[in-house]
């Protein structure tokens, strides 16, 4: 049984696409802890992230990396954090949440609700940059 965010790489469930290439997907999340919440995935479904090749856990996270810049540059914000879970979907993937206070990236708060012309306009703004 494909995961959730297999679906997302088929097409098969829509996303809010923020960056891609031959190896790994960034989309916005769709339960943000802040505006401009992005999550980001090798393409390939790997259950656990610290399970992936040494390779790709280098790739993943070059590629998040010019993803994170783009979502500084698009949102204001002090930083952008970086987590890591993995609890609710069992595809690996790497949260990146813009950060105005450590209270951004307490997962056991309240999640944010956009509408979908909200997430589209959220996913304009970092992928023009
Ligand atoms: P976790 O596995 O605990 O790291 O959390 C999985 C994350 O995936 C949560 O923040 C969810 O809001 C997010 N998520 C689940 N389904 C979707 C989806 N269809 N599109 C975007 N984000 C999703």
């Amino acid at each position: 049984m494909p995961s959730i965010f297999s679906k997302i790489v088929d097409g098969e469930i829509p996303c809010h696409r923020i960056a891609e290439n031959e190896e790994f997907l960034a989309f916005l999340d769709i339960n943000p802890l802040a505006e401009g919440h992005v999550l980001v995935i090798p393409k390939t479904e790997v259950d656990y992230f610290f399970d992936l090749d040494d390779d790709v856990l280098s790739r993943i996270n070059i590629f998040a990396r010019d993803v994170a810049h783009k979502i500084k540059k698009a949102i204001p914000c002090k930083r952008i954090g970086v987590a890591i879970i993995g609890l609710e979907v069992a595809h690996a993937h790497i949260h990146l949440i813009p950060l105005q206070n450590i209270a951004d990236i307490n997962f056991e708060r309240p999640k944010l609700s956009f509408t979908t012309e909200e997430f589209a306009d959220t996913a304009e703004r970092i992928t023009r940059v």
